[in-house]
């Protein structure tokens, strides 16, 4: 492992000083400043593309591959979004016309939230940095970065570049474990953004109400993956098993378990060990270097040894593991129950547990009576299962037909909801929560020509005219409440839609899983 140099405790609190000074300079007003801090950021990463695939791979065992295509490249466009987006992300916005307020002037200014933490965790450190730090530097906040000390080769390299690329008065790196993330916590910031688990969520929310400052939580859970046996079986054998395999399954929207109808269990491992063979044929096995990552630390791959020692399934594909190298081997674990060691906590590494189901109800109830996830994936060819899961349940994202990329689709905001996290980002939505929405009047004073009758002494004459100032409402509404909400009848159109054609094509179901 390399050397990680942790910051001095003491010169943590100068560290915030300064930066509160660098950001009371207002140099980070003008939004040329701005892109000039943003563009040098994508260079960063681009003139130093090798050094953090190295630094990934010392820390993580990564292929390049991986760390290019889930890492480096996204920090790079996220970077260039910024770039591109922050002209009209920062424009003032002017509200619709109004009676009352329009010659006042209304307008709203996208002013910087200030100095804000961002906490990050080991599992992407590079986009998890990257992406939130591109956002503040859009908003003109100045910034602390606390990487994860479980990455020391990357928080280094890390470290050593951001002063050589960024303007020091606005963003700095803070290296260290608890103590220094403690000390961090322990003084006032404007927003605070952290990745990581709950556990840590919880100390990080704690500390910010002392201060009252507002937190974006961006936790993890376990994202379950509901098989329809009406899928594309081949594809979904091939993205579930490869969104597990990827980082060695340490992604936090990550598949965590499969939720299948019993009598289609075997067919769906069959497909996953067909497609095992496929990605790690005889002269590739996974534990060859630079095929497949290792764990992060001899703790991590402790607890996930565990889990999988504990198990009361049974072991279908893999369950080798190797202490020396913290291997892990892509495992499947087929019928495993709910009270299983598999099913205590998020997973975090390379195991899959498939849980058998009766039916689309059942899988339903089972996911409702654990904590919201991060991620809700579904494998199906038919609208109406999509709909009924989709409709049924809470999750930070709905995802069908595709696992672990959609925090990099442009335009859509990733987050959680309840106990996988609150606040999103990524895009325009890191601008945003780094920004605070300063509403501004101007009032001319000809206005109080028509406004007269607010200011005392009050008369029957100005309590009249107050009712011109009510709004006029549509028709009260008659008959009982509509069943259905706007949501579900989108969603009926569309499954009416895929009805008429699933008939029109003679399609007709023949298990019972959907009930
Ligand atoms: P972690 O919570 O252990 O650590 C994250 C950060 O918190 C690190 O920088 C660490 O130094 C700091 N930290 C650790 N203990 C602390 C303490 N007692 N006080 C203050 N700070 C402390 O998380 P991790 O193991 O690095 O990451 C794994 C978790 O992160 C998983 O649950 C995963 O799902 C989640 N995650 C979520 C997202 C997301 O975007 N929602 C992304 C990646 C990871």
């Amino acid at each position: 492992m390399s050397e990680l140099a942790y910051t001095p405790l003491d010169e943590i609190e100068k560290i915030h000083s300064e930066l509160k000074k660098g950001f009371y300079s207002g140099k980070n007003k003008p939004i040329s400043y701005r892109k000039y801090q943003l563009l040098q950021l994508a260079y960063l990463i681009k003139d130093n593309t090798e050094k953090f695939e190295e630094a990934l791979r010392a820390d993580l065992g990564r292929p390049a591959l991986e760390s290019r295509f889930m890492e480096i490249g996204p920090s790079i466009t996220d970077a260039l979004k910024a770039y591109k987006g922050v002209d009209s992300w920062a424009r003032p916005e002017k509200p619709g016309f109004s009676i009352t307020f329009t010659f006042m002037r209304p307008i709203v200014y996208k002013e910087p939230k200030g100095v804000v933490l961002v906490i990050s965790p080991f599992n992407y450190p590079l986009w998890l940095t990257v992406g939130p730090l591109a956002g503040a530097l859009a908003a003109g906040c100045a910034t602390v970065i606390k990487p994860s000390e479980a990455t020391p080769a990357f928080s280094s390299l890390l470290a050593e570049l951001v002063p050589k690329y960024l303007d020091s008065d606005l963003v700095r790196v803070v290296n260290g474990a608890v103590p220094e993330t403690s000390k961090l916590l322990d003084l006032q910031w404007d927003h605070i953004l952290y990745t990581g688990g709950g556990r840590v969520g919880r100390i990080v929310a704690t500390a910010a109400a002392k201060h009252l400052t507002p937190v974006s939580l961006e936790l993890g859970g376990k994202s379950p993956v509901v098989i329809d046996p009406n899928c594309d079986l081949e594809t979904t054998a091939r993205r579930v098993l490869w969104g597990k395999i990827v980082n060695a399954g340490q992604t936090c929207v990550a598949p965590d378990y499969i939720l299948v109808p019993r009598h289609f269990q075997d067919k769906f491992v069959d497909a996953l060990k067909t497609t095992y063979a496929q990605f790690f044929p005889e002269n590739a096995k996974p534990n060859a270097e630079g095929t497949y990552s290792r764990i992060v630390t001899p703790q991590a791959f402790k607890r996930i040894k565990k889990l999988l020692d504990e198990t009361e399934g049974e072991i279908v594909i893999g369950g080798e593991t190797d202490e020396a190298t913290k291997f892990i081997a892509p495992t499947v674990v087929k019928n495993v129950k709910g009270t299983d060691s598999l099913m205590s906590d998020e997973i975090f590494g390379p195991l899959l547990p498939i849980v058998p189901v009766e039916d689309l109800d059942e899988a339903i109830a089972f996911i409702n009576a654990r904590d919201h996830p991060l991620a809700l994936y579904v494998f199906s060819q038919d609208p109406v299962f999509k709909n009924k899961l989709f409709s049924r349940t809470q999750s930070g994202a709905a995802i069908a037909n595709e696992v672990v990329i959609h925090p990099g689709a442009d335009g859509l905001p990733f987050g959680g909801v309840g106990p996988s996290g609150y606040g999103m980002h990524t895009g325009k939505f890191t601008f945003d929560m780094f920004t605070h929405l300063r509403s501004s009047l101007d009032s001319p004073s000809w206005i109080d020509k028509i406004l007269a009758f607010r200011f005392p002494p009050y008369t029957p004459k100005g309590l009249k005219a107050t009712l011109g100032l009510y709004p006029s409402l549509p028709a009260r509404p008659s008959g009982p409440p509509p069943a259905e909400s706007a949501y579900t009848n989108r969603w009926a159109r569309w499954l009416l839609f895929g009805l008429a054609f699933a008939v029109a094509g003679g399609l007709t179901r023949k298990d019972k899983f959907l009930k």
